[in-house]
Formats: structure tokens, sequence, C-alpha cells
């Protein structure tokens, strides 16, 4: 199991152009690549703390440069049967929707999108170079955690039950019961799939009056490849975590306690699980969250890749300081 913990540093929008930027990247020595993120001191702003990344991205990393960097090179090893996984981090406001689906327009188009149709193309290329022998499948299931519950964003959200889908554990993994698993050929398909599944995402969260990015939304891609008897399954996943901002300071309303309450935990165990897959730990603590659990994180042969999203404005200093925090790789000198 490979874990990669890389922060990316996302630019002012046009109404941000005032504010005060106060989070920077750095590189370890001059002309070696970013690998450091420096923020003041709030308590005394002459002092800088330096987190360090396996890899670090600024404001002018784009869609395609942060694909081709931390997704692109495992793409080879997802058709070689090993599971990849990758999680967006971080404050609402970051960027980590913008990084994992991004914008309609093809240059804006996020890690997931490129994914897809990546995956599609090797997978046809397989096919034509074993001249038909092999045959490649891709299945979808995309679902969300929300207040420790599973629910199916391929289903519409009348379908949903209080109690979300139970889980079930087979052989040492953990099988969500009853989860829409879709054949899908080409990023056409994908994408009317992908923006159904979204649209039901804002449903049901505007049915509960809450919002989305109080969930967790979990895209699996099972790779299927059959030559005669033999078959070879493989899964990537990319998550959209639930925004890891500490909400009690400012909104003390009941249902939004409980849905901090299960935010933390399930993050607070995520980046346990990192830290202890990083530190090549034979424990690692995924059975105490239904999001660890579900994607067995570290049981398997695979390769994990999360992404700190970050802003750089002075607004949101604490809550920058503590995802800095909780990304548990990222080590504060
Ligand atoms: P989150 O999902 O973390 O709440 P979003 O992805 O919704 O954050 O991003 C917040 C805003 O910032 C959106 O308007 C988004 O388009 C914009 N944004 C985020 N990252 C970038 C980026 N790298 N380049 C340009 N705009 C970005
Ligand atoms: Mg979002």
């Amino acid at each position: 199991m490979s874990v990669r913990v890389v922060a990316r540093i996302r630019p002012l929008l046009k109404k941000e152009l005032d504010k005060d930027v106060i989070v920077r990247a750095a590189a370890a020595e001059e002309g070696k690549p970013f690998t450091i993120v420096k923020i003041p001191n709030p308590k005394n702003e002459t002092e800088e703390f330096s987190y360090i990344f396996n890899s670090v991205y600024d404001q002018s990393c784009t869609q395609e440069d942060l694909f081709n960097a931390e997704v692109y090179p495992h793409i080879k090893a997802l058709f070689q049967g090993l599971d990849v996984t990758i999680f967006a981090y971080g404050v609402t406001g970051t960027g980590k929707t913008h990084t994992m689906r991004g914008g309609m327009k093809m240059d804006d188009r996020g890690l997931i999108p490129r994914l897809l149709s990546n995956v599609f193309r090797r997978g046809k290329k397989i096919e034509k170079d074993s001249n038909g022998e092999t045959i490649v499948d891709v299945h979808l299931s995309y679902y969300e955690i929300y207040n420790d519950k599973v629910y199916d964003l391929l289903e519409p959200p009348e379908m949903r039950t209080p109690m979300g889908l139970p889980l079930r554990e087979k052989e040492g993994k953990t099988f969500v019961v009853g989860l829409t698993e879709r054949p899908c050929d080409d990023v056409k398909d994908f994408e009317r799939l992908y923006v159904e599944a979204n649209n039901n995402r804002v449903t049901a969260a505007t049915k509960l009056n809450a919002h989305s990015s109080r969930s967790h939304a979990i895209l699996r891609v099972k790779v299927t490849q059959t030559t005669g008897d033999m078959v070879l399954e493989s899964t990537a996943s990319a998550i959209d975590l639930a925004g890891s901002e500490d909400n009690r300071r400012t909104d003390n309303n009941r249902d939004r306690l409980v849905e901090s309450a299960a935010i933390n935990k399930s993050l607070f165990v995520l980046s346990q699980c990192i830290d202890a897959i990083s530190r090549g730990d034979k424990r690692i603590p995924y059975r105490e969250s239904k999001m660890t659990r579900i994607l067995s994180l570290g049981q398997n042969n695979g390769i994990t890749i999360m992404i700190l999203n970050l802003a750089p404005m002075r607004s949101y200093h604490l809550d920058t300081l503590s995802s800095l925090n909780v990304s548990s790789r990222a080590k504060r000198i």
C-alpha cells in the first residue's frame, strides 16, 4: 500500500482579488519542485509554520497539470489489478469539487472525468491489442455518506430509506448491500450518469435543509478484465469529502452539530489511516468509520492519494491551520 499526501492552493477568485493572501508554496531548495506550505502563526505573525507534503501545487497549477502528475501515472497500475483511491480533503470553498469534478469546459474538467476518459481509452486499447481476447468492462457506483449513513446516488432521493444502506462483510471486505452498479461504456455514458447522480445529491441535501458539502461523495469505478476464465478486477475510487471546517464555532443548530460530529469523526479516522499507512504500520484503524471501512483503507494492495485543498486567504486562517494539522503526513516543522 502506498500513499501520497499533496496540497493544492487555489487562486483567488475574481471577487476575492482584494483579499490578503497568507498561504504560499515553497521548495526545500531553490530550483526544486514545491513540497512545503507556509502559513503565518496566528499568534505571532512574524513567525511562519511550514508543512511538508509529497508535492505542493500552487495557484498556477491547471486541472491538466494535476491530473498528469497525480493520477495518470497510476492508470497502468489500475489495469494491473491495483486499487487506486483519490481523496479531496479541505474546508468548504477551497476547491475540492473543482479538483474532483471541475467545470464543464474541456480545460476545466476535474480529475474524475479525466480519469474516466483515460480508463475507457486504455480499456479499448487492451481489447484491441488482444484481438478481442480480453474484454474490459467498466461499472460505476456512486454513493454518499451523510451522518454516517450510506445513500445510493444512482437512485432518486425518493427511494431512500432513513437508515441508509446496510454494510456487510464478506471475505474480509466490506460491501454496501444493494448498491447500484451501472455498466458504463464511454465518456458520454459516464457524463449522463454523473450529472444525474450529482443532481440526486443536491436534491437529497435540499430536502433535509442541508448542504451537499456536509456529506462525503464516493465514486467507484470497477474495472473488470476478462480473458477466457481469467478475471482481473480492480477499483478506482474518487472521493469528494465533506468540508473539514469546524462549524460548531459559527452555527450551533442541533442538526448541524450532529453533522459536524459525524464529519469530524470520519475525517479524523481517515487521517489516522493515512498516517498509519504512510508509517507502514500493520494495524490500520480503518474499521472505525464507515467511509474507511467501505474502502478497506490500507487492507488492499493499492495506491492512495490525498489532496489537501487550500484557499490562500486570511479569512480561512484557523480552518486552514487545522486542516494542515490533520493531514497527518504533512509534518509541522
Ligand atoms: P469545495 O468543493 O471545496 O467547497 P469548490 O470546488 O466549490 O470548493 O470551489 C470554490 C470556488 O472556487 C468555486 O467557485 C470554484 O470554481 C473555485 N475554484 C476552486 N479551485 C479553483 C482553481 N484551482 N482554479 C480556479 N477556480 C477554482
Ligand atoms: Mg464541494
